[in-house]
């Protein structure tokens, strides 16, 4: 989907906005097990058109970090957005803030929009109006509580918003898309730098910005692969407030871009919080999954030890994800990644035909059915793949599966046809 990224200050409505957009919507409950955190992405519809919210502003820093904590947004934005609303107060006009913002801004061709918020009546339309000055073209009035100009606002949005993402366009036959995510210091640019080193690197012309390219096409393994977002693994950022924060932003927008995510964990430390919730916004993101346990060079027995109980602990989950235990120093092992993105990939990929689903699901009834509940049995009446990337199939019941029943089918799907490297999802409808 093409991702519309809300930048600005703190305070000018950003978070009303982003509700004022999504409105309902964010009530849907999506079928997916618990993962919680703080969001920063959020699905959003307008006139049939779907696209994505990256809510750039979720870190309230204090006055001293509020330029570093713009300028995250701003490059964040600029690197990952397909479209960008930058939020200005127009009860408080331009502050110097803004002017920063905007100065980052005028460096990228991606559309901008500026946004004059907290115009609850007509009267305060001069105040907007007088937004000209940033040199960003008309700015927008809304009110962003009231929703006065929201309608008009996303009636523009739509007419600068790409109809896929500009990635996304080259889907078909074009290079796959690769996120290497990680916490810092796991070896993320080690690991590109002797891929890309080793290697042909193609500057991607498609960057859009007058700034480093930000994802780069490699060829691996006779392939073109498109790594994106390796600007933001490059660029050495030194935030002392919110880093967490703008480290899941990052990842969380290089996600939309990918199809397949590399996660590096560095095997001379313990598994950790924030390796675990890299891989949680990995599932979230529904992307297929690659493991890679790097440093494997550092790795003595008793370490590799306790480095096998913490993958079974805390990585059981995702067991079904590829593994490769790689050394982005020596060059171990390095040639293996790329059978692995393969698998998760196709893996992906897959489509389960209709016949074959159903033959196999009165095949798992019939060897496990469902137990009775309150003198009823719910039966499966039938199931279908109703889409793949990753693969989701639903089951139509004649009432509620239990929680277990639906892992043991889960379960028997993922023995029966691997999946590997890709998460799957079974949903159910029942029809009364
Ligand atoms: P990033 O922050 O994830 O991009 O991590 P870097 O690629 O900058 O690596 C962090 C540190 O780990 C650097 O000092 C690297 O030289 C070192 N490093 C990366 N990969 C390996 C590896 O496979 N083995 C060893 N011993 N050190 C590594």
């Amino acid at each position: 989907l093409p991702v519309l990224a809300i930048v600005g200050r703190p305070n000018v409505g950003k978070s009303a906005l982003v509700n004022r957009i999504i409105g309902r919507r964010e009530a849907v409950v999506e079928d997916t097990p618990g993962v919680t955190r703080d969001r920063v992405n959020y699905k959003s519809e307008w006139n049939n058109r779907h696209f994505t919210i990256v809510d750039t502003g979720g870190w309230e820093p204090d006055a001293k970090g509020i330029n570093a904590s713009v300028a995250a947004q701003a490059e964040i934005a600029i690197d990952l957005a397909d479209a960008v609303l930058f939020v200005v107060d127009a009860t408080v006009g331009a502050t110097s803030t803004d002017e920063h913002v905007v100065r980052l801004l005028r460096g990228t061709k991606k559309p901008v929009i500026l946004v004059a918020n907290k115009v609850d009546d007509a009267r305060q339309e001069p105040q907007a109006a007088e937004l000209w000055s940033l040199g960003l073209g008309e700015p927008w009035p809304v009110s962003a509580v009231h929703g006065r100009g929201v309608a008009d606002l996303l009636d523009k949005v739509l007419t600068v918003l790409p109809e896929v993402s500009a990635v996304a366009k080259e889907e078909v036959g074009g290079p796959r898309r690769v996120a290497i995510l990680g916490r810092p210091n796991v070896g993320k640019s080690s690991l590109l730098n002797k891929t890309a080193g080793e290697e042909r690197v193609v500057v991607n012309e498609m960057a859009g910005t007058t700034r480093d390219p930000v994802d780069e096409q490699i060829e691996l393994g006779g392939k073109f692969w498109r790594f994106v977002d390796t600007a933001g693994i490059r660029r050495r950022v030194n935030l002392s407030q919110g880093a967490d924060f703008y480290a899941t932003l990052r990842t969380s927008a290089a996600l939309e871009k990918a199809e397949v995510a590399i996660v590096i964990l560095d095997v001379s430390e313990p598994i950790s919080v924030q390796d675990l919730k890299i891989v949680d916004l990995v599932l979230e993101s529904g992307r297929a999954l690659v493991l890679a346990f790097n440093k494997w060079d550092l790795l003595d027995d008793e370490r590799r030890y306790t480095l096998e109980r913490e993958i079974e602990q805390d990585l059981g989950h995702v067991a079904w994800a590829p593994r490769v235990n790689i050394s982005a120093k020596t060059g171990r092992h390095m040639e293996k990644l790329v059978p692995a993105l393969e698998l998760a990939l196709e893996s992906w990929d897959t489509r389960i035909p209709t016949g074959k689903f159903n033959a196999l699901l009165a095949e798992l009834v019939a060897e496990h059915p469902h137990p009775v509940r309150g003198g009823k049995q719910p039966r499966i009446l039938f199931g279908t793949q109703a889409a793949s990337r990753p693969p989701t199939f639903v089951l139509f019941t004649t009432g509620f599966l239990d929680p277990q029943y639906r892992r043991f089918i889960t379960r028997r799907l993922r023995e029966i046809f691997g999946f590997e490297g890709s998460p799957i999802n079974v949903n159910m409808r029942v029809r009364e």
